[in-house]
């Protein structure tokens, strides 16, 4: 059975490679019949960030990723805290302590500082493992009385790698990974405080929680030797792994940063954030007028192809076309165009009831109610130019409002002495179509143009500018008929006065 995990640090907003990790975690789950958990790792509570695992939560929902276990949702692991199982680490630390696969160590923060300059004089860094713990103040180096008095003061627990050996990492997306023991410091696993570092309970929790497979992103990789070391230490079956490539800025100059976004032009988080302490406003998919749908794609493909040039593909196909052996393993540019065509094509496939769903309240909040029908008429205009359900005001309003400014450069290259005179025989026009109908309309003006021989694009566009303002939106005579023959002619007579 697979069972995979997604396992954030509560430390702010939820990074979209962090919602990439995840997402092709809950891919590969379900293609796999398998389950995935959603674990917080909060011991470190100098960085916890309060919002952030609500923030987390609200994410997955909105993007419709869904978990079988989890923090929000119990379930046979329960808790999914690391915070609420404290009580579970510190026996695993006395464990290694006993077998022989780690130490205590005594050294004081400034004892440290002091090894660190010395070794930079020599332009060196210092590495606490199996080089120099010895001349350090830890149980290796000191007597059994000396380390059962200093156990009563503060302390850490700190792996210790056997000399010499190399370790193997199988990694599912980069092959096999090998480094020297010699080369890796003797990370501190636990604190005297009773609390674990990341790699204790992050290792303890994946083998409590059984977990088969560990997906996260290659800014763990670093860490892999260790955690593997761990599990032969604690005599436990390792999970495979698999390190994700990164998440690159546009021009793939090194990693996307939460900067980059709201500087590039596209948001980095999936929803809003805003930082409680600054103030800052970090921009979110969903507030930028992306749909979920069109996300879940694009960051499927940041990263993994499904070996075709498919692109389009639902939840259904991503999950069956998934592969680990696709994912890359160089990093994965953003692409916002991409990312664009992705939603507008999402756009285009939600059945106009649907988008009516979205609109209605963007009107609402311009207190503009209008009977469904209508809306929906107006969504079948629009439609096809939105690239982001947030452009629809802009590329509507003049659907439900007279403009308020006319485009002066449109004005400057159409709009002519003899225009008002053409605007009033288009008046005339209108009034005469009784009921309106946009064929007969069209048909007449059009007719009225060839028999005077007069220009037709100035009095298109001229016409345009009086209804929306600008050169732009959909059909003239179906804008027409959706603002009434009525709003057209007080239209054109304000635009007269006006410009
Ligand atoms: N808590 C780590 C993070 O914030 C989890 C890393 C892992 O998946 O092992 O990304």
């Amino acid at each position: 059975m697979v069972r995979v995990r997604f396992a954030p640090s509560p430390t702010g907003p939820l990074h979209i490679g962090g919602v990439r990790t995840c997402l092709y975690n809950y891919l590969f789950a379900k293609q796999h019949g398998g389950k995935l958990l959603l674990r917080i790792e909060d011991t470190d509570q100098t960085r916890f960030v309060s919002g952030a695992e609500e923030y987390i939560i609200e994410s997955f929902k909105w993007l419709g990723i869904t978990f079988d276990e989890g923090v929000h949702i119990g379930g046979k692991h329960a808790p999914y805290k690391q915070s609420e199982r404290m009580h579970i680490y510190k026996q695993y630390a006395d464990k290694l302590i006993e077998n022989g696969w780690a130490y205590y160590a005594f050294d004081t923060p400034e004892e440290l500082e002091i090894k660190r300059k010395e070794a930079e004089t020599e332009k060196k860094t210092f590495q606490y493992d199996m080089n120099t713990r010895n001349s350090m103040r830890n149980s290796l180096s000191l007597s059994l009385e000396e380390t059962t008095k200093r156990l009563q003061g503060n302390y850490v627990v700190r792996f210790k790698y056997p000399e010499n050996i190399e370790i193997l990492i199988q990694d599912l997306i980069r092959g096999e990974v090998k480094i020297n023991s010699q080369l890796l410091d003797d990370k501190v696993l636990f604190k005297s405080d009773g609390l674990p570092t990341y790699h204790l309970a992050n290792v303890v929790d994946d083998h409590l929680m059984e977990i088969t497979h560990v997906i996260r992103g290659e800014e763990w990789l670093p860490s892999a030797p260790l955690h593997v070391m761990l599990y032969k230490a604690f005599e436990w079956e390792a999970p495979h792994f698999a390190h994700l490539p990164l998440l690159l800025k546009p021009d793939g100059n090194g990693k996307l940063s939460k900067r980059d976004g709201d500087r590039l032009g596209f948001p980095v988080f999936p929803l809003q954030w805003k930082d409680q302490n600054t103030g800052e406003i970090s921009s979110g998919y969903r507030e930028s007028g992306y749909l979920p749908e069109a996300v879940n794609n694009f960051l499927a493909l940041l990263g993994w192809n499904p070996g075709t040039e498919e692109e389009v593909m639902n939840r259904k196909q991503l999950i069956s076309r998934f592969s680990l052996d696709k994912v890359s393993k160089s990093g994965a540019k953003f692409d916002l165009d991409k990312a664009k065509w992705f939603n507008h094509y999402y756009i285009q496939q939600k059945s106009n009831k649907e988008l009516v769903e979205i609109f209605a309240q963007q009107l609402a909040e311009k207190k503009i109610h209008l009977n469904i029908d209508k809306i929906e008429k107006a969504v079948a205009l629009v439609k096809e130019r939105l690239y982001f359900t947030t452009d629809f005001w802009n590329q509507s309003a003049f659907l439900f409002q007279i403009p308020e400014t006319y485009n002066p450069e449109v004005v400057k290259k159409r709009w002519k002495e003899d225009t008002p005179d053409q605007l009033h025989h288009m008046i005339e026009i209108f009034s005469s179509v009784s009921p309106f109908d946009k064929t007969i309309a069209h048909d007449k003006v059009i007719a009225f143009i060839q028999e005077n021989q007069l220009n037709m694009g100035q009095i298109m566009n001229c016409l345009r500018l009086c209804l929306v303002g600008d050169s732009k939106g959909p059909d003239l005579f179906e804008i027409i008929d959706f603002i009434g023959v009525e709003e057209t002619i007080h239209r054109i007579r304000m635009a007269i006065e006006k410009v």
